[in-house]
């Protein structure tokens, strides 16, 4: 028997439970399909996730996590203590957010995806899964992390993660980044979970295999003469865990039905700390993809492609620059192999381009859960975009640039949105000289497809 649904997710890790449960909520029959066979790791979350969780009425899902605390960092010669981050049992947090998905209506396989045994934009998917059930969906979200399996890749330096929980009791609660010759070290110290200790180094830098190939690694790593003996009575409960840490754009294309989110389209660098918000920022911007190619595949399709291009490659390169920006503050260590190829991957470009010109752009943006394409004004002020000014799309106020032909006011008093519209442009110097206070304005506003 083929099991029939609107939308199959495969990979239960944050950003296919998230997915899994916006489109079950959106009223979607949704299939979550995950091995759920993850081991106890801590990782930090930041912030940004969390508020983005309880925003999401998902409050209960840090309950994996600590509050916030300290974050001691040696790096680039400096020590201090910055942000704090909470520290996530990433098992628990997980299942949390797929015990979120079952409520909101999605139905699980414990299993994995075996394979795709057809893919058509029109017809859909018909998956096969290891359990051999067939699934047909009208949409796959690729959501297997760094397992998932795509031809067209591009990467940068990479990194191996080799990672363990200590025998020892943890410290006080916290967490230490630390960059060294060899690579850089995060140490995690969790009352309730022990003390973790994660090392970053260049993939290709391990002798051997297996366990005893990654021990002797961490032992080479830990006895650094900057460490200073530090880790010298260290010893690990568990087999070590080796983990791919570069960063990759894992998907540039999306090529219907299958969309992919979180590290399926970007794997993120661990040293960002980003890796999380992705995973649910991504998630959240695949809803209204799927919302949009279910109504009309064609025409979906279309926007969906656009929508897709610009987050996912936009985020790559700006981590990617981002990364390498931070590698390039350690200057004492930037002539060992490890840093000396982080700092000089993969170009020169600033990671935040400055915008001195303002411009005008067709993009493709959310509208209520559904991709419409819309003017974007980009101005030195508001580089990433600007699609609505107090509500108003940025497309209806263009008769009131300087450029346009208006020669009066518009009739009556302006509403309230129309005057705080008013009130933007003219601080963009982009409110026409009739209407402007100050009548000066110069700006000319050049406008691409
Ligand atoms: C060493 C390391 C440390 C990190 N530390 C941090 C940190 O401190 N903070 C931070 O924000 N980010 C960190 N990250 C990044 C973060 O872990 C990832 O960005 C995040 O897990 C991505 O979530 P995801 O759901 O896309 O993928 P994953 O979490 O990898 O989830 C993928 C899921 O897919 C499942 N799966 C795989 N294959 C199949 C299949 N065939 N069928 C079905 N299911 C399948 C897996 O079992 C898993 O549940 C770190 C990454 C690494 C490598």
């Amino acid at each position: 028997m083929v099991t029939c649904i609107d939308v199959a997710v495969a990979g239960g890790g944050p950003a296919g439970a998230f997915t899994a449960r916006e489109l079950a909520c959106a009223g979607l029959s949704v299939l979550l399909i995950d091995p759920a066979t993850r081991r106890p790791r801590l990782e930090g979350l930041g912030e940004r996730v969390a508020q983005l969780l309880i925003a999401k009425g998902l409050g209960n899902a840090l309950g994996a996590a600590s509050d916030p605390l300290p974050r001691h960092v040696t790096w680039a010669g400096l020590t201090g203590t910055a942000n704090g981050e909470r520290l996530v049992r990433r098992h628990v947090f997980d299942e949390a957010l797929r015990r979120a998905a079952i409520e909101a209506g999605a139905q699980t396989r414990q299993a994995r995806l075996g394979r795709i045994l057809s893919s058509d934009e029109q017809q859909g998917v018909v998956l096969k899964l290891t359990t051999g059930e067939e699934i047909r969906a009208r949409l796959l979200i690729d959501a297997r992390g760094r397992q998932t399996s795509t031809a067209q890749r591009l990467k940068g330096p990479q990194t191996l993660a080799i990672a363990g929980l200590a025998t020892q009791a943890a410290g006080a609660a916290g967490t230490h980044v630390e960059a060294t010759p060899e690579g850089w070290l995060w140490v995690a110290e969790d009352p309730g979970f022990g003390r973790w200790l994660q090392i970053s180094v260049g993939a290709d830098d391990l002798v051997g295999a297996g366990q005893a190939a990654l021990r002797e690694r961490m032992a080479r790593f830990l006895s650094q003469d900057q460490l200073a003996g530090r880790f010298s009575d260290l010893v690990f409960q568990d087999p070590l865990i080796a983990r791919s840490a570069g960063l990759v754009l894992a998907a540039p294309r999306l090529k219907l039905p299958v969309i992919p989110v979180g590290d399926a389209a970007v794997a993120i660098d661990p040293l960002s700390g980003h890796g999380l918000f992705w995973a649910l920022s991504s998630a959240l911007s695949a809803v209204p993809s799927v919302l949009t190619v279910l109504e009309n595949v064609e025409k979906g399709s279309h926007l969906a492609t656009r929508f897709y291009r610009d987050r996912v490659v936009e985020t790559f390169w700006r981590q990617a620059r981002t990364g390498r920006d931070f590698y390039r503050l350690e200057t004492g260590l930037s002539g060992n192999p490890f840093w000396a190829e982080r700092v000089s991957w993969p170009d020169d470009e600033p990671s935040h381009p400055t915008v001195f010109e303002t411009s005008l752009h067709k993009r493709v943006v959310v509208e209520s859960n559904r991709l419409v394409e819309r003017d974007v004004l980009v101005t030195p002020q508001d580089p990433g975009g600007v699609a609505y000014v107090a509500g108003i799309p940025v497309g209806d106020l263009k008769p009131f640039f300087p450029s346009s032909a208006l020669a009066q006011p518009p009739p009556g008093a302006p509403s309230p949105a129309l005057k705080a519209a008013f009130g933007w442009l003219e601080s963009r110097g982009l409110l026409h000289g009739s209407l402007s206070r100050t009548k000066q304005q110069q700006t000319k506003t050049r406008e691409t497809a």
